[in-house]
């Protein structure tokens, strides 16, 4: 339903680096003729009739109406009464699956260059559930929320991601040999599941061993299904295989709608400089295409980035090089025909 017209897409430049790394993947579309219309907003918090702050209202309309956003880092102020953005962004749209994959990426040397995974994340729940409390002075509790609901439509997501893109195999991630019951449930949840892809080969593993195998042959793992904070600390490390944070896409999906977005901060250091690498941004925005089915144009988008990495003539300082940010974005555009 996503191929035909213009459709209008949420852009959250963010904050530090955000701004920069978006005009250049704004430039990058517009010059592969992606048609889409932006509409930007600005998610700083605003703080509410209840004192609480939160995301303002003219963002929360503008993902709502449009389904689907682009949105680069966002600064959390630390203090009392400041929730993350985006925990509060995921909560509202209900975007439940965290998707991360990571490629080698020819020209960028790693340790490895055989790995290719896709970490799917449950990001709802879990040891993420923001229930904590003090019972006595000097004794916190902090509850690790587990829901058949949301194990399920994750596990769901992991398979049928894994048939869409023609992955062979899913790995449920976990603890259950010591968290028997929340961790028991999320698992059984993704047996279930794997009985209705007989085609896709399941696998159970615990947190721990695939640390150890990931590092040791990342070629053993396809796509991995796991709760929130393994998934959080996974797919950081999965990142870190590929070449980081700067690197590597992210999407978040929901029942009726998705936010993609780079997964690196703000880069306060470097902001306002012309030194950014857009290309998380990037890559996360083809991502978002190819969600849209706009196969083409993120075929297109793609293989002029991987093209500029591979050539590693005009590089950022993060990856090496001592080009600016501007300058690798026309170095894309040259090649995206
Ligand atoms: P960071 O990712 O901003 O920076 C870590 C290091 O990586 C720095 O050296 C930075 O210069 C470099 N870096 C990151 N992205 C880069 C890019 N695209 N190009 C070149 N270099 C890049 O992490 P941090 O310093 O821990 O956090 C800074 C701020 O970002 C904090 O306010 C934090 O709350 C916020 N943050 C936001 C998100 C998000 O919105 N998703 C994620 C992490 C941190």
């Amino acid at each position: 339903q996503y191929s035909t017209g213009v459709r209008k897409v949420t852009l959250i430049p963010g904050h530090g680096i955000g701004p920069e790394i978006t005009v250049a993947v704004q430039k990058i579309f517009e010059a592969a003729k992606v048609p889409i219309e932006w509409d930007e907003v600005d998610v700083t918090a605003v703080r509410g009739p209840d004192g609480k702050f939160g995301i303002p209202q003219r963002a929360i309309d503008s993902v709502n109406e449009n389904k689907i956003g682009l949105k680069g880092p966002l600064m959390t102020p630390v203090g009392k009464g400041y929730r993350s953005l985006n925990l509060a962004l995921r909560k509202e749209f209900d975007l439940y699956a965290n998707v991360r994959p990571c490629k080698s990426l020819d020209g960028i040397k790693t340790l490895y260059d055989n790995v290719d995974v896709v970490t799917i994340r449950e990001n709802t729940e879990g040891e993420y559930s923001g229930i904590e409390h003090e019972i006595v002075d000097g004794v916190v509790q902090s509850i690790k929320l587990i829901t058949e609901e949301a194990s399920k439509r994750v596990a769901e997501f992991a398979f049928q991601f894994a048939k869409d893109n023609k992955r062979k195999k899913v790995t449920a991630v976990h603890k259950a040999n010591i968290m028997r019951m929340s961790d028991g449930l999320f698992l059984r949840c993704c047996r279930e599941m794997a009985t209705k892809y007989p085609d896709i080969k399941f696998e159970e593993r615990y947190l721990d061993t695939v640390c150890l195998n990931m590092v040791q042959d990342p070629s053993k793992f396809d796509v991995l299904v796991m709760p929130n904070l393994y998934g959080d600390i996974m797919s950081d490390m999965c990142s870190g295989l590929v070449g980081g944070l700067g690197l590597t896409p992210s999407g978040n999906i929901g029942k009726n709608g998705a936010l993609f977005e780079s997964v690196h901060g703000t880069a306060p250091a470097i902001a306002g400089q012309d030194k950014a690498n857009p290309t998380a941004l990037l890559l996360s925005g083809v991502m978002m295409l190819r969600y849209m089915r706009l196969l083409e144009q993120a075929d297109k988008i793609e293989n002029a980035c991987f093209t500029v990495l591979k050539e590693g003539r005009v590089l950022t300082e993060d990856l090496g090089g001592n080009s600016t940010c501007s300058a690798f974005t026309q170095e894309i555009i040259k090649n995206l025909d």
